[in-house]
């Protein structure tokens, strides 16, 4: 053991030129304390700072933000050497046709040296115990053999340097994975290909899946069947705060994201952050109708109380269709059962009935005059004690004839139809563009919100019928009380709705 710790030091200083470099290694034995976010940097934090991807400076920043984990990707020249690059070729060269001593000709965008696997796993434990390393072993172009012949070398580097509690690895390749498990049982490994399911991962003693995040939104049981078989869930490349949200909502382990920065912030907001639990949801990534399982229509054209002016169809999908992980409720200028348009009013089924949570929704609605959406629910003791008694709670409503306004109301006894409860907030472009619309409901007060801000808080009390279970509408009137007249050339408008996801309190 001894003589291995002085090796490494010895390592670490051979490998050194500059002050900058001053290896602090931590002792062998040393137990890493890995930071407990969820953000793997994806070849390093580059974006921000305009560093080059897989450079070491972008794998500093990643250990600077106290990333979870920095990805990289390791290829081997024609001499054998390992070098990290993600594309096979570097500067023209073709890394694997190419001798090391050829690489050298070019340097990175920030004058950095083309890094070995050597240089950068010493840079990466350097001064580092909350980063794991996350190293992707590109397979070869030549051949299998060659492929399992770079899982071998990198292995035993990673060995020798006494580096493998930092190092998790992945790939594409399933014959890598399996040769290093064959060198190293106890190594971390991930697959990358997204072709295999978490049963099989399992049975095959690799640890991780890291794929694609649509791989998860294709087969909408491997994140939980993933968590019953202890697999831990990478999904990788996410971008865009909506996936973030949703990956996050769904408590995946690591997401491997270009914007560390921007994950970590929507990490701190996330509601899994903030003592949600998600219990129910709608993705919409399916084709068709809405999920029978957890949808039903509401049909009718008698006005709603409102003088609503269209009807109501079932199972219709040119009312309500779901297609490219959306939603669509359309309203149409098309005469049906003596109304002059039509659309559909969506209630969740028995089973998606909640007292209290995190009711949240992303949507886009419609601009046409008269269009008035809806996403709200209604006291699930309706039939019995009839409205407004049961309670209704509108989580977002909009009207086509007052764009930008969103609309937050209570209406229970003494204070329902034109005297609800409420609070409006101006968002500038909900019609072009998808925003969250959130009621955060519990015992002592229910909280309204459209993206991340808070505007309307309201307390509950014994007094007021919020204390029981309800469900979910989503619907899209035409005209009426609230919608106003509509426009005599409107044609057909729809509200988008990207997901429906009920949270509700930990423990
Ligand atoms: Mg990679």
């Amino acid at each position: 053991m001894q003589f291995f710790f002085i090796l490494v030091i010895v390592l670490g200083f051979i490998s050194c030129k500059g002050p900058e470099n001053s290896a602090k290694l931590l002792p062998v034995g040393t137990q890493l304390a890995f930071a407990e976010n969820k953000v793997i940097a994806h070849r390093g934090a580059w974006k921000k700072e305009h560093l080059p991807e897989n450079s070491i400076a972008a794998l500093k920043q990643a250990i600077l933000l106290k990333c979870a984990g920095s990805e990289f990707d390791v290829r081997m020249t024609a001499d054998d050497s390992l070098v990290i690059n993600h594309d096979p070729e570097f500067n023209k060269l073709p890394v694997e046709k190419a001798k090391y001593a050829d690489l050298l000709a070019f340097s990175l965008t920030n004058g950095e040296k083309l890094p070995t696997l050597r240089e950068y796993i010493l840079a990466g434990m350097d001064k580092n115990s909350a980063t794991r390393l996350v190293c992707e072993i590109k397979p070869s172009e030549i051949s299998k053999e060659r492929s399992k012949l770079i899982a071998q070398k990198v292995v035993n580097l990673i060995q020798l340097l006494k580096a493998e509690q930092y190092v998790t690895y992945i790939s594409f390749d399933y014959d890598i994975l399996k040769k290093i498990l064959s060198i190293n049982p106890k190594a971390i490994t991930q697959y990358l290909n997204g072709n295999i399911s978490p049963v099989q991962l399992k049975t095959d003693g690799i640890a991780g899946a890291d794929y694609h995040f649509s791989v998860y939104q294709k087969h909408s049981d491997w994140i939980e069947t993933a968590k019953k078989q202890n697999i831990v869930l990478n999904a990788w490349t996410v971008n865009e705060v909506k996936d973030m949200e949703w990956l996050l909502a769904n408590e995946v382990d690591y997401i491997t994201t270009n914007e560390p920065e921007l994950l970590l912030e929507r990490l701190k907001l996330s509601p899994v952050s903030n003592g949600w639990k998600l219990v129910w949801a709608d993705e919409f990534n399916y084709a068709g109708l809405p999920d029978s399982s957890k949808w039903g229509f509401q049909t009718g054209g008698n006005g709603w109380g409102n003088n609503e002016l269209q009807y109501y169809t079932a199972n219709d999908t040119n009312t309500a269709m779901v297609a490219n992980g959306i939603l669509k409720i359309t309203a149409l200028k098309q005469e049906t059962e003596n109304r002059e348009y039509k659309s559909a009013r969506l209630v969740t089924a028995k089973k998606a009935e909640f007292k209290y949570g995190r009711i949240e929704s992303r949507a886009k609605v419609p601009a046409a005059v008269g269009t008035w959406p809806a996403i709200w629910m209604l006291g699930a003791n309706i039939r019995e004690v009839k409205w407004p008694a049961c309670g209704e709670i509108d989580i977002m409503e909009h009207r086509g004839m007052e764009l930008d306004k969103v609309h937050g109301t209570l209406h229970y006894p003494g204070h329902s139809g034109g005297n609800a409860v409420g609070k409006t907030i101006m968002v500038p472009g909900v019609t072009t563009a998808f925003h969250k619309y959130a009621v955060e409901w519990d015992a002592i007060e229910m909280k309204f919100f459209v993206d991340d801000s808070l505007y309307f808080t309201i307390p509950n009390s014994e007094k007021i019928p919020f204390n029981h279970d309800f469900f979910i509408i989503l619907n899209l009137a035409l005209g009426g009380n609230f919608g106003g007249e509509v426009d005599p050339a409107f044609l057909k408008d729809v509200m988008e709705v990207d997901y429906v996801r009920v949270f509700q309190r930990k423990g």
